[in-house]
């Protein structure tokens, strides 16, 4: 047989001229090891998905007994199937009395899609506005209100009246208006290189929104389960969205995603047209018990209220370093801006080669990420910082 890395290039849809192409053959904790036994300390988490950790024991526990029970079983919604039930009764235990209905899809996109259809039937409008350097999926929905009209252009035409503000931007909320059915931001742009809203900039936003009946979709795909240092992103700025999005670390692990408003504004859904969105796998049985697992374990850990110090331990531990510009910080997610695209692809390889896995961002490419899994210890920080370092010092 040829080589795995030969056969992944040649018979796995690839869409990036240059993919990473690490071979990995298991993942523990905060570490992923290649097949030559070579570990890598995960600095990425699956973009925001890993933050109980890999192969965490509760959460395989919950996978495995639920796949002895039952896995697919019908289309979603049909059927009364626990681990659905009892993962949204848990998740919604964190949120405002507003926030209670949970639609469970497959991804972040699909999530995203739900949310924009929701929005403008509950409405009966159908302007949407969305946010320059934002990104929210890959689906057609998705790509219409996201940033980067380069990323867009050569699919259109993407959905009709579709409108672009600036982020943080107070002259612009003036373009939403009555005829505005939604407006979806991440309150802490992830892709744009870790950029959070102001919290005055979100509560103005949320005010506009209320004047003008348009519906507030919090995107907060990557910043969910405790990644910012509270459970949610909104809850730590302050502002109540009308639609909540979630996926990525929603799962634990697995594939899973969810749109969540009021009963009322879902109960509109079902009817003219009933089955306002279907989904053959949403809510599926393994990933709703791997996430509610996943979720048990954040609860009982306090990994959440520990993110915000474990992030500033990370920001500390770099900051002066002399090829560091700039350091944007969310708990415990965190951009190290380096200001040349070129140093940063070269520091990316020399952190590959020295063990540590992390990432570039879509709309930043002057900066690279750490979203380490939240299970991370302090001695793992400083000693991470330390390989950081290290590969900061060569470039000199
Ligand atoms: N929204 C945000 C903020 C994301 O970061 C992503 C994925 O990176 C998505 C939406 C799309 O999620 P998925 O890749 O699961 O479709």
């Amino acid at each position: 047989m040829k080589p795995l890395r030969q056969l992944f290039l040649e018979h796995v849809g690839q869409t990036s001229a240059n993919p990473l192409a690490v071979e990995i053959e298991r993942a523990e904790g905060i570490y992923l090891y290649g097949p030559d036994g070579k570990r890598y300390t995960d600095l990425i988490s699956g973009v925001s998905v890993s933050n109980v950790g890999h192969g965490n024991p509760q959460v395989v526990e919950a996978v495995c007994a639920q796949a002895r029970k039952y896995m697919h079983l019908m289309v979603y919604g049909e059927l009364v199937e626990s681990p659905q039930v009892l993962y949204a009764r848990r998740i919604v235990a964190h949120l405002p009395d507003s926030l209670q209905s949970v639609y469970f899809v497959n991804s972040g996109s699909e999530a995203v899609e739900g949310a924009l259809k929701l929005a403008k039937r509950a409405t009966g409008r159908t302007q949407l506005i969305g946010f320059e350097n934002a990104y929210h999926g890959s689906t057609h929905g998705a790509l219409s209100v996201m940033g980067g009209e380069y990323f867009r252009a050569a699919f259109r035409p993407l959905l009709p009246d579709v409108g672009q503000i600036r982020f943080n931007c107070l002259q612009d909320l003036e373009q939403i208006t009555e005829r505005t059915a939604g407006v979806i931001i991440e309150p802490m742009q992830g892709e744009a290189g870790i950029v959070t809203a102001d919290a005055s900039y979100l509560k103005a936003l949320r005010d506009r929104c209320t004047e003008t009946g348009a519906l507030l979709i919090f995107d907060e795909i990557q910043t969910g389960f405790g990644r910012t240092g509270y459970w949610f992103a909104f809850q730590k700025l302050g502002v109540v969205p009308d639609i909540l999005v979630l996926a990525k670390s929603l799962g634990g692990g697995m594939p899973l995603g969810a749109f969540i408003s009021s009963r009322e504004r879902m109960s509109v859904l079902q009817t003219d047209p009933p089955l306002g969105h279907i989904t053959t796998f949403g809510g599926h049985p393994v990933s709703c018990a791997a996430g509610l697992a996943a979720l048990e374990f954040l609860e009982s850990s306090g990994l959440v209220e520990q993110a915000e110090q474990k992030g500033a331990l990370f920001e500390s531990l770099l900051c002066g370093h002399p090829c560091i510009r700039e350091i944007r910080r969310c708990g415990l997610i965190l951009g190290v801006e380096i200001g040349n695209e070129n140093t940063v692809q070269r520091l990316i390889r020399d952190f590959v080669h020295k063990g540590l896995l992390p990432d570039t961002f879509l709309w930043r490419e002057t900066a690279f990420r750490i979203a380490p899994p939240l299970i991370i210890r302090e001695a793992e920080i400083r000693e991470t910082a330390e390989v950081i370092l290290a590969c900061l010092d060569r470039l000199a």
